[in-house]
């Protein structure tokens, strides 16, 4: 039986579902101004891993990953200018240019470590009605004032009659303690109010009209009113990563028992951060690499580029709820694991192949201690030791030392299937055949320029230049040199 780690009861909880055969999910997704970098990687891979163990295990999953791109302030989430806003200004841009720009290179990393798309991944400015909507009810139940035009979260008012905090385990005191007082906020009747819908300033560029002010929502609205809107007023899993508990999943709950009177979210499951020698990474510590800089190794702190499924394992071989620290050392370790793993798999099918092991094939211990250490709130890092171990086995029936059944060996194969390739979603054959297409194409390029050459040193022009020409106008970059040539594209 399923156990997960339910930040709300603060325990390991066994998984009930509020629907028999159905698993409603909603994970925080990315605010899309910049490219995704490992911290976007931590939390789509854990919430990847639940959802195709969700799957594994039978459920029906409707899983929400939201798009935020607007009301997402610089500083504490509701002062200062609107992230979006704030690069299509330095880029002169339509605001939805930088989302759909960005939008569309997190789909193409995401795609790259083999994560899943959601069921539905809503934008927060497709949803502006039924944020405006979510804000009134809570100021009809008396739990929001407005002030200027803007409408704020009445805190004090809302912590007399439900636990603020509950969540990260302070109370109104500690939060009183801990929030700064900002410039600007004297429209707030305490600084610790945070904001449900924000009147735009003239310069503010996304603007809608609501019966408070032409304005935007604020940025903890959004999640409350798309996670109800696609999920129901009460749902099973809400993730996201530790860095959004305080104050953006605590404000949630608080929307959302102040416009509905009860919690909406029976599960609360957050991934643990990743730092940089110790540190959290960010662009103010220096120490911000970007997935795409990791695919290309272009990055100072890089001693070499590394794979999206090195990048993968080395995420997978942590428990969620721990932190990792990154390091290229630690990549590279990953990297020879990887390799080792796919290895062994490829041997292992090679081996079913030439023993003609059936199709059909029962569980076997692997199996069963894979179930066990995901039972055990997705313990993926024993997932990855078992199959470590499994690979030593398979090593030695590689080298004639020892032999397995057709039947075990099936066995075998159908657990590696199961939880390497479906469940941690390990792409073992596509990399391989990725590598085989890489290096094809490049012999491919690598003859027709010799071709080439030889034309050139035959005085045959013709055909030199027809190459040079259509291998140009495909996108290439031909430079001859003392050598011959190098190319690029
Ligand atoms: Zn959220």
């Amino acid at each position: 039986m399923l156990e997960i780690y339910n930040t709300l009861s603060h325990r390991k909880e066994v998984f009930r579902p509020l629907h028999e055969g159905r698993v409603g999910m909603y994970v925080c997704g990315p605010t899309v101004y910049g490219d995704a970098h490992l911290g976007h990687a931590r939390p789509a891979i854990t919430f990847d891993l639940l959802y195709r163990y969700l799957l594994h295990l039978g459920y029906k999953v409707r899983y929400v990953r939201n798009i935020t791109d607007v009301g997402h302030l610089e500083h504490d989430a509701d002062e200062g200018e609107d992230k979006i806003a704030k690069k299509a200004r330095l880029e002169q841009l339509e605001p939805m240019e930088v989302v759909q720009y960005y939008t569309n290179r997190y789909h193409r990393d995401m795609a790259a470590l083999n994560v899943l798309p959601p069921s539905i991944e809503p934008h927060a400015s497709g949803h502006i009605i039924e944020q405006i909507a979510f804000v009134q009810r809570i100021l009809d139940h008396g739990y929001a004032y407005i002030s200027n035009g803007s409408v704020y979260m009445d805190v004090e008012k809302y912590a007399k009659d439900f636990p603020y905090g509950k969540l990260s385990g302070r109370n109104l005191q500690d939060i009183i303690a801990e929030t700064r007082e900002l410039d600007g906020q004297a429209e707030k009747r305490h600084p610790y109010d945070f904001a449900l819908w924000k009147k735009a300033s003239p310069e503010h560029i996304m603007h809608w009209p609501s019966p408070w002010s032409e304005g935007f929502p604020g940025w903890h609205m959004e999640c409350s009113a798309m996670g109800t809107k696609y999920l129901g007023e009460q749902f099973d899993i809400h993730g996201g990563g530790l860095d959004l508990m305080f104050p953006h999943h605590e404000a949630e709950i608080a929307q959302s028992c102040a416009a509905l009177g009860h919690d909406t979210v029976h599960y609360w499951m957050h991934n643990n951060m990743i730092t940089i020698a110790g540190k959290k990474m960010g662009k103010s510590y220096n120490n911000f690499i970007t997935l795409e800089q990791f695919f290309t190794g272009k990055h100072p702190l890089l001693t070499k580029p590394f794979s999206p499924m090195t990048i993968r394992l080395f995420i997978l071989m942590a428990h969620y709820r721990s932190t990792v620290d990154f390091s290229s050392e630690a990549l590279e370790a990953a990297e020879k694991g990887f390799t080792r793993l796919q290895e062994a798999y490829m041997r292992l099918l090679k081996l079913c192949e030439r023993a003609g092991a059936p199709e059909q094939a029962a569980d076997n211990e692997l199996y069963t201690r894979c179930t066990e250490a995901m039972d055990d709130d997705l313990n993926s890092p024993m997932v990855v030791s078992a199959l470590f171990d499994s690979a030593k086995t398979i090593n030695t029936v590689w080298d004639g030392k020892a032999t397995l059944s057709p039947d075990e060996l099936a066995t075998l194969r159908k657990a590696w299937r199961t939880f390497a390739v479906d469940i941690l979603g390990l792409q073992f054959e596509e990399s391989e055949g990725q590598n085989n297409h890489t290096e094809a194409y490049h012999g491919a390029v690598d003859m027709l320029l010799n071709m080439r050459l030889e034309a050139k040193r035959n005085r045959d022009f013709a055909t030199s230049d027809r190459i040079r020409n259509n291998l140009t106008a495909l996108g290439f970059q031909i430079k001859d040199t003392k050598d011959g040539f190098e190319w690029s594209i």
